[in-house]
């Protein structure tokens, strides 16, 4: 069997690839191989409305089931990519068949990262990164008095707030000393830690995990290195993911923590491009260091990227990283890359839950997060995008639109 291309991986950004080339009026074969059983969906809502019991699965889908056939996209499910051999164009699948490519796309996203300590592996012990994750965490729930989150990302944290909108007694472990340390500065961090507070989250900073208690091979609660001890008949573990490229590094492609791909999304290997989760690439927002960015929009745009290319039509990555969370009744929204900011602007009132930070390095405005405050987020975009510098104070004045700052 053989296709003009074949993406491998059909999540996000491969589902993304496949739909754009037929946009951009490719006729050629396109084939999806998914190493998953379900229909390509998104994965968002897991930690949010679908694990809240507020969204069906079919509303998570990428696209409804007969899409796929309608626009002559083929998908094999249950097909994991094992090999590629980029000299002969050949991918190989788990179950020892072969198919020929002209181009590959690998899009396999990432695997949870596991915890490594005693207990790990008992039962109620749960990740949460797909349809069978947030199924089985569901269905365990009738059984549930105590939670315990280990990891305060964004992950741990909606999936925090899902539980106590269902009654649930929720512990947050985090071993940093603040939330969301990886990705806010410490104003969010502090404001964040506090709604989960008020809602009755028993959050702790700086918690080491030490073991995994059990009995009968179900989990009773988790043991930290200080020696407490909290009850759990449910522990989901939030602690990042692991980047899935082995077959394509040791296809030769350049990489390590994902695969290493140029402007066009192309990997070193000629012909073979890499998007989404599983993907390093130089970032314009980064200062053009290595990236890897684990969101829909950076998915979206480097599928895109990479549609682009293979049909002709090649135009670079260079869109603005952006993300959203939905904790409570509070929606974030980010905006660049707050990394190496020397100044934080606060516009709004904090106690009002409804207020925007932005990170400026050298007057410059790099990113922004806002809080129940839609309003700033297109414009504030805009400010990160034009790399021009402005007067905190004018950036602080409420009456001020930010729209109004932006550079004609
Ligand atoms: C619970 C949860 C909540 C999230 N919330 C947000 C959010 O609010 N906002 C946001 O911007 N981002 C969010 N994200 C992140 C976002 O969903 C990911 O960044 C995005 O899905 C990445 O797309 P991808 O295509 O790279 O990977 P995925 O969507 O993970 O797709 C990868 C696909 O590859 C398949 N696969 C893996 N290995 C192989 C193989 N060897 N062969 C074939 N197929 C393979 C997998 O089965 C999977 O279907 C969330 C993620 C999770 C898990």
């Amino acid at each position: 069997m053989k296709a003009d291309v074949i993406i491998a991986g059909g999540g996000q950004a491969g589902a993304t690839v496949a739909i754009t080339l037929r946009q951009l009026g490719y006729a050629g074969s396109v084939l999806i191989l998914d190493a998953g059983a379900e229909p390509t969906y998104e994965r968002p809502p897991l930690s949010k409305e679908y694990m809240a019991g507020q969204r069906s699965f079919e509303r998570c889908l990428i696209r409804p089931q007969g899409f796929w056939a309608e626009q002559r996209i083929s998908l094999l499910h249950s097909a994991r990519a094992v090999a590629v051999d980029a000299a002969a164009r050949q991918i190989t699948l788990a179950d020892g068949r072969t198919l020929g490519f002209s181009k590959l796309v690998w899009a396999a996203g990432g695997i949870p990262r596991r915890l490594l300590c005693p207990g790990a592996n008992l039962g109620g012990v749960f990740t949460l990164h797909d349809k069978l994750d947030a199924d089985a965490i569901i269905a365990r729930l009738p059984r549930v008095q105590r939670a315990v989150v280990i990891g305060g990302g964004y992950i741990g944290l909606e999936v925090a707030a899902a539980l106590v909108k269902q009654g649930q007694q929720v512990t947050v472990l985090e071993a940093q000393d603040r939330v969301l340390a990886r990705v806010a500065g410490e104003d969010l961090s502090r404001f964040i830690e506090a709604e989960h507070r008020a809602h009755g989250v028993d959050l702790r900073l700086g918690a080491q995990v030490a073991e995994i208690l059990g009995t009968n091979g179900e989990a009773t609660g988790v043991r930290l290195a200080d020696g407490s001890t909290i009850l759990a008949d449910l522990v989901i573990v939030g602690i990042g993911i692991v980047p899935q490229a082995e077959p394509l590094l040791a296809a030769g492609a350049a990489g390590g923590n994902g695969v290493e791909v140029d402007e066009f999304c192309e990997t070193n290997l000629p012909g073979i491009y890499a998007a989404g989760d599983c993907a390093r690439h130089r970032n314009h927002y980064a200062d053009n260091a290595w990236v890897r960015l684990e969101s829909v929009q950076n998915a979206t745009d480097q599928a895109i990227t990479v549609a682009h290319a293979i049909a002709g039509q090649p135009k670079p990555y260079t869109a603005l990283p952006w993300f959203w969370s939905n904790q409570y009744d509070l929606r974030l929204q980010s905006a660049g890359l707050s990394i190496g900011h020397d100044e934080t602007v606060i516009r709004g009132d904090m106690t009002q839950r409804s207020f925007s930070i932005l990170y400026l390095r050298q007057g410059q405005v790099i990113a922004l997060d806002c809080v129940n405050c839609t309003k700033d987020f297109v414009p504030g975009k805009a400010l990160v995008a034009s790399g021009a510098r402005f007067s905190p104070i004018l950036l602080q004045d409420e009456t001020q639109p930010l729209k109004a700052l932006l550079p004609a």
